[in-house]
């Protein structure tokens, strides 16, 4: 390297973002010739290393030391954008948290690369941060990657199936430095989704009995094309992964960086598998797998023509075109109508609020219709002005994440459940001062309060139902009967029955004044998420994870019928306060609206970029509300109605 060349700035095409001083060394390693910097503005406070792969001039980047996220990945992708104007396009190449499933045998050491699905860029933010500098509007909206990527991914799998696989050989790059050795990372054990770490720097103390029994492989590396869930923090718990993987219709791998990159810079994700994404992680394998993705990322680059790059847009061009194309289409999607019933009522999308930093669970209409209340995973319970759209106070105090948000009817008291087994009855008198209820040895799904608000019911992971006097904040009665989690729980409109959904896949029907179960409904094929009663009494509707809503015959406390049609879970369901409607929303990223009379579908409300996970009618039915997983709240409205 002793007289290196130096191109002009414009001479580089391909940006490489790592995270890690590992991955950089990896990244660095895959060069066939390194350059001699370029000056560079003073202001842009990335270090560049340069060099040749291949044909392709690439420039190469780090986050500072320590960084992680979204945000340092978004803000090294624009300054590196902004100095070498000709990038076409990004590779954001290291280690990640893999997801191993009966569809994908994912071994530590290989490698994931983000490919776009009809949903989404293969690339999916799973929770809400500040993603860009330009602002959250577009978060849970990721590209999807340029064509020339995409011919790419295909040219590189036909390689792979006919064996022409060039990884091992790029990784030889790396052969004569210990840090990246497989020898050095130990055995690849996977433990069972409900086996947690016993503690310790290593699996040493873990026990042999919750390891997952798998056949050894011949390959040392396989490349799995798919979706790449993103997020602000570090994914270490088996059994969240396996259900965020399963609410965002399955993921590969767990990373904290793309979502900061996809909306600021045309890329493909590239991530070395390096853990579990579990609670035994550790960093034995991260040099290794930095290795394996890096060496990836040159054989994509290998696949790539310098004459198609030439001809291809530069990264600045794709993303203005991109959001073009978006917010047309976004303002289409959200105004779209399926089956539309003439005669019926619409409603169309009128505001989106902003301001949870989690997941939102449930929403909940004040009974003036005056306030939403929005409960979060931030740990937080938030008031809104329902018909501005506008925030209004934020409710702290809650220690976990509140599941569930009902108001009294009467108006006077906010209930939010959450967990720790904790229930907070806040004071609309005393500026929402709370007051705590504790007895549930688990935390609370649901609290919803009888019409006359003189009882609060709850529903808790620790499979009971419990009875508040909402006066004196105690326990009136304990309903126990079902065999798992209750998810739900609401009063018939007279108040003398609860019908409670739960994990056991049954729905329970309780007898308020005696405390007694009645009758035990059963039918649905997975998990009762929800449950609602008809405000005339006669329905009860139910919503499960085997994405059906159920109609029962409350008095007879039978089988209705069956209404299929959503794609993913049904989580939440609501009657209109007419009865009419039937709301369902679900992690197919819909709110459906049925009607109740005919069960059909009269009108799909898309524009979801995340599971939607609780759905409300405001008192007069003029208004819906819906909370994702992206931490937003939408807001509907009808002229009709
Ligand atoms: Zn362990």
């Amino acid at each position: 390297m002793a007289c290196r060349r130096r191109l002009c700035c414009k001479d580089y095409t391909v940006g490489w973002v790592c995270a890690l001083p590992v991955e950089l060394a990896a990244a660095q390693e895959m060069l066939d010739e390194q350059h001699e910097n370029v000056p560079h503005d003073v202001d842009d406070t990335n270090i560049y290393t340069l060099g040749q792969i291949g044909e392709h001039n690439v420039v190469i980047a780090c986050l500072p030391e320590g960084q992680m996220g979204a945000n340092p990945a978004a803000a090294v992708a624009l300054q590196m954008k902004a100095a070498f104007k000709s990038i076409r396009f990004g590779l954001m190449v290291g280690v990640g948290g893999g997801v191993p499933s009966e569809e994908a045998d994912i071994r530590l050491g290989d490698v994931v690369i983000s490919r776009p699905h009809i949903a989404h860029g293969g690339v999916v933010q799973y929770d809400i941060g500040k993603v860009t500098p330009r602002g959250v509007e577009q978060t849970g909206f990721l590209n999807t990657p340029p064509t020339i990527l995409l011919t790419a991914i295909a040219n590189l799998q036909a390689n792979h199936v006919r064996q022409r696989c060039r990884l091992l050989e790029y990784f030889s790059n790396l052969n004569g430095l210990p840090a990246f050795a497989r020898e050095d990372t130990g055995p690849d054990i996977l433990f069972k989704a409900g086996y947690n770490h016993a503690g310790g720097a290593d699996c040493g103390q873990c026990s042999k009995e919750g390891v997952v029994a798998r056949q050894s492989r011949r390959q040392d590396v396989v490349v799995h094309y798919g979706t790449i869930a993103s997020g602000n923090w570090v994914m270490r718990d088996a059994d969240e992964r396996d259900r965020t993987s399963m609410e965002l219709g399955g993921v590969l791998c767990f990373e904290m960086e793309a979502a900061g990159l996809m909306n600021n810079f045309p890329c493909l994700v590239i991530r070395g598998i390096c853990d579990y994404a579990d609670s035994h992680k550790n960093k034995k394998w991260q040099a290794y797998a930095a290795g394996t993705a890096a060496a990836c990322a040159k054989e994509v680059l290998s696949v790539i023509p310098t004459t198609e790059v030439a001809k291809s847009p530069t990264a600045d061009d794709i993303i203005t075109e991109q959001h073009r194309q978006y917010s047309n289409s976004a303002a289409l999607k959200a105004y779209s109508v399926d089956d539309a019933a003439e005669d019926h009522r619409q409603y169309s999308q009128f505001a989106t609020l902003n301001g949870h930093s989690h997941w939102v669970w449930s929403v909940a209409f004040s009974p003036d219709g005056k306030l939403l209340a929005s409960g979060s995973r931030d740990t937080t319970v938030r008031l809104w002005d329902a018909a501005k759209g506008l925030a209004l106070q934020t409710l702290e105090g809650h220690s976990h994440p509140v599941h569930s948000v009902a108001f009294s009817p009467d108006g006077k008291l906010l209930a939010s459940g959450s967990g720790g087994g904790t229930i907070r009855l806040w004071d609309a008198a005393a500026d929402w001062t709370p007051q705590t209820l504790r007895c549930h040895s688990d935390l609370v799904r649901s609290v919803t309060f009888s019409p006359d608000s003189k009882l609060l019911a709850s529903g808790s992971e620790d499979g009971t139902v419990r009875l508040w006097g909402t006066a004196a904040g105690s326990v009136l009665r304990t309903l126990k009967g079902h065999s798992d989690t209750v998810r739900s729980v609401a009063f018939s409109p007279d108040g003398k029955l609860l019908a409670s959904g739960s994990g056991d896949g049954t729905v329970r029907f309780w007898d308020v004044a005696e405390g007694s179960a009645l009758r035990t409904l059963e039918g649905h094929l997975d998990l009762v998420r929800s449950v609602a009663f008809s405000p005339d009494g006669k329905l009860l509707a139910s919503s499960s994870a085997d994405m059906t809503v159920r109609f029962w015959d409350a008095a007879a406390r039978s089988a209705l019928q069956t209404l299929k049609g959503h794609s993913g879970i049904v989580h939440s369901v609501a009657f209109s306060p007419d009865g009419k409607l039937l709301a369902s929303s679900s992690g197919d990223r819909t709110v459906r609206l049925w009607d109740t009379a005919a069960r059909s579908v009269l009108q799909t409300l898309k524009g979801y970029s995340h599971p939607v996970h609780s759905v409300a009618f405001s008192p007069v039915g003029r208004m819906l509300a819906s909370g994702s997983l992206n931490g937003k709240v939408k807001l509907w409205n009808t002229a009709a109605g």
